[in-house]
């Protein structure tokens, strides 16, 4: 399935959960970022997977600017 929540784009916490008032979203238990509000779960999980996935790749390579 594609459900499959990504960990949280700002503080890496796998604490992310799925909501539902109205509208769809995900929110990040840790530190509270959420992603979107849409009009399905499956939008909703996909918009919150493309904000966080490449957020890692970026930090990473900040933390190899300072390391180097
Ligand atoms: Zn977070």
């Amino acid at each position: 399935m594609s459900d499959k929540l990504s960990d949280c784009p700002f503080c890496e916490s796998a604490d992310v959960e799925y909501r539902f008032i109205a509208l769809h979203w995900v929110k990040c238990n840790s530190c509270g970022a959420e992603g979107p509000g849409k009009t399905n779960k499956r939008a909703a999980i996909a918009a919150w997977n493309r904000r966080a996935s490449p957020a890692p790749a970026i930090l990473a390579e900040l933390r190899g600017l300072l390391v180097e």
